[in-house]
């Protein structure tokens, strides 16, 4: 995430002049990704297959018992 000091505060990539400045202040901002670090990239890798399909298999059982709350309720 783009960080300008001038300004003190975050900016979206999307609003980054096209040479790394700030649109405030014209200032080259603290981008991780232009200097090179790539401690961002690894804090937060993308979320494993498994962990997604873990996750669904979860949603569903979880889903499967409040139906057979429901029909428990019903009967
Ligand atoms: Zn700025």
């Amino acid at each position: 995430m783009p960080w300008c000091t001038d300004c003190d505060r975050f900016l979206s990539p999307s609003t980054v002049s096209e040479d790394g400045s700030c649109p405030a202040c014209g200032r080259q901002v603290d981008d991780s990704a232009a200097v090179g670090r790539k401690d961002d990239a690894e804090a937060l890798p993308p979320v494993p297959w498994h962990l997604k399909v873990l996750a669904s298999g979860v949603v569903a059982y979880l889903g499967w018992r409040v139906v057979q709350g429901i029909v428990w309720l019903i009967d």
